[in-house]
């Protein structure tokens, strides 16, 4: 007797991020990005500050002349958005940018005036209503305009500098110019642009056409079984105007999803699943293996490993840099141009330098002293030499030793700076001279 032929259940097409609600998780993403771009610069979180030429970042206040950090830091961004692009494609286009974001929320603001015109002004010709709209969305866009330009201007100027200037309506000097140059940009970006910026403008888009790969996070059309029922919501859904099911590789795509969304709710009604939907690639998606964790996230290769560890590795340099940074940057260096002098009361002086910068938010203070020799002691510098935020400072000084503690010619000392704030005293190892004979050398006395 032959065996029992068994039924397959048809399979379903699996769809990596479930739910048909992309536009409510994207639109949630967008509000908390929205707060991010606003919080960065004002709280000066992130920013960099042309005019003093300092580099915030998370609580540090770096200086332009920190190369190692400022490189680190541009680095693992670099390679933070390269690594994005690779794995999750046009993710950031979708969901992250900051000029997407502003031009759907342009385009909402744009359809709700229209209506509210067409509800105001029923018995108004079509011309009318057009020209009314197109002002009433004026009216909107320019404050906006100057609130965007404002949060985007400073990141790289001072806010508090900034609001002053926006105040006085500043367009006389500089920065003035740039500000509302830039305003008005934004301006015409939002009104004309919005969504060709990323296909006309943005390099992003081209930059990741040349990242991608075929385990690449997409949009992807996917229907062996003829599903399709040609109803072209997808199409009227697309804020970018394309048809998905052409290709999912098109530069116009942004992997908003809204095609998604469109698909499930005409679908679902019907009682089968979306065939549009997020694939690593555009493979087979009914036959691609389910895989592990890190698959699921989209470490689907070496190569992903490899830009993943790459990222760890500058992350972890680039906090061990901040970590091990001093807030004053203090150096001491021998002024040579007289080895050594003596004094009335035979006592020899060597001079320095001491070259400090204060790079912290508060007053910061140096206290020197010297180790190993014995009634040495430190002249014309004040006990504790006070530094401002922010300011720089040069400034001589003596090292003062009796000839008793000295050997005669290089002798080693070690001058310590108690700093303030900072983690550890600083030590500098230098070289002392004393007279080889005699102190009283002539020409050599003070
Ligand atoms: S095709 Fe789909 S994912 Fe791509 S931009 Fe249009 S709606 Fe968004
Ligand atoms: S929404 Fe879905 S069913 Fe309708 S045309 Fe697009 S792919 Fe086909």
């Amino acid at each position: 007797m032959s065996a029992p032929t068994q039924i397959q259940k048809p399979k379903k097409p699996r769809i990596i991020i479930p739910g048909t609600q992309h536009h409510r998780v994207r639109k949630t993403v967008q509000a908390i990005c929205f707060i991010i771009f606003v919080t960065l610069p004002l709280f000066d979180i992130m920013r960099i500050d042309l005019p003093r030429q300092r580099f915030y970042f998370f609580g540090a206040e770096l200086w332009i002349s920190e190369f190692s950090i400022v490189f680190l830091t541009l680095m693992f961004l670099w390679i933070l958005i390269a690594a994005m692009a690779m794995i999750y494609g046009r993710f950031w286009c979708g969901y992250l940018c900051p000029q997407m974001i502003f031009s759907e929320t342009a385009n909402g603001f744009e359809k709700g005036i229209i209506r509210f015109v067409n509800k105001q002004m029923p018995n108004a010709g079509p011309r009318l209503r057009r020209i009314a709209a197109a002002f009433l969305f004026g009216l909107v866009l320019l404050p906006a305009s100057v609130l965007v330009t404002f949060v985007f201007v400073s990141y790289f100027v001072p806010p508090l500098d900034l609001f002053h200037r926006l105040l006085s309506l500043d367009i006389r000097t500089a920065a003035g110019i740039v500000g509302a140059s830039v305003t008005l940009v934004t301006f015409l970006d939002f009104a004309l642009l919005r969504e060709r910026f990323c296909t006309a403008i943005c390099p992003y888009g081209y930059l990741q056409n040349m990242l991608k790969d075929k385990h690449t996070l997409l949009v992807h059309f996917h229907d062996p079984d003829d599903e399709c029922i040609r109803c072209n919501k997808c199409v009227r859904a697309c804020p970018m105007g394309i048809d998905i099911r052409k290709s999912s590789h098109q530069l116009e795509c942004t992997h908003c999803a809204e095609c998604i969304d469109a698909c499930s709710g005409i679908l679902g009604k019907l009682g089968t699943q979306t065939i549009i939907q997020y694939a690593w690639g555009d493979s087979d998606s009914k036959a691609a293996p389910k895989g592990n964790w890190f698959q699921r996230i989209g470490l689907r290769d070496g190569k992903r490993v490899a830009v993943l560890v790459l990222l760890l590795v500058y992350a972890t340099g680039l906090s061990i840099a901040i970590s091990v940074r001093q807030p004053v940057l203090l150096r001491i260096m021998p002024d040579r141009i007289t080895l050594y002098s003596v004094d009335a009361d035979g006592k020899v002086h060597n001079r320095f330098r001491m070259m400090a910068s204060n790079r912290s938010h508060i007053q910061a203070s140096i206290s020197l002293s010297v180790v190993d020799l014995k009634d040495a002691i430190i002249e014309e510098i004040e006990d504790r030499k006070v530094l401002e935020p922010g300011q720089t400072i040069q400034q001589e000084f003596d090292v003062v030793l009796p000839p008793s503690s000295l050997h005669p010619g290089i002798n080693k000392i070690r001058i310590l700076a108690d700093v303030t704030p900072g983690k550890l005293g600083q030590q500098f190892s230098e070289n002392f001279f004393a007279p080889q004979d005699s102190p009283k050398q002539p020409g050599l006395t003070k």
